[in-house]
């Protein structure tokens, strides 16, 4: 048994309210949502940070962010007339990011209007 919580969740050992699953990519929601759509894009291979995915499998980080903008267009976030409301993606790496799962996740964020610069 891993005892990395989202590898858990791609085995099924912990349940996830999952929005999208490919043969190589998982979403589902952030279970302390910060906007209207807050969902978790991750490989189901084990990587610790995006910057280690793009080194080791840079094809795989292409499949994160197509499945991130998937799940955008699901979401009613992307819908091509010109006036869709758009998405934020996020890859908190490292302590002082706030990182806080060491397995490399995208969280896509939307539904409300988005500060920037971030806090
Ligand atoms: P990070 O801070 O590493 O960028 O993001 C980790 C995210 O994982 C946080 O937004 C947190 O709410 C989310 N998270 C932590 N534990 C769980 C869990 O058990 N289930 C789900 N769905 N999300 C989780
Ligand atoms: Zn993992």
């Amino acid at each position: 048994m891993s005892d990395c919580l989202f590898c858990r969740m791609v085995d099924g050992e912990i349940p996830a309210d999952v929005v999208l699953r490919t043969d190589r990519v998982l979403a589902f929601r952030d279970i302390n949502p910060q906007a209207p759509t807050h969902v978790l894009v991750i490989p189901q291979a084990h990587h610790a940070t995006i910057g280690a995915l793009a080194e080791a499998d840079p094809a795989l980080l292409g499949d994160v962010v197509a499945g991130a903008h998937a799940v955008a267009r699901q979401e009613g976030l992307v819908t091509g007339d010109g006036a869709e409301p758009g998405y934020r993606l996020v890859a908190n790496t490292g302590p002082q990011a706030g990182q806080t799962v060491h397995h490399v996740h995208l969280h896509v964020l939307g539904g409300r209007g988005l500060g920037w610069p971030p806090g």
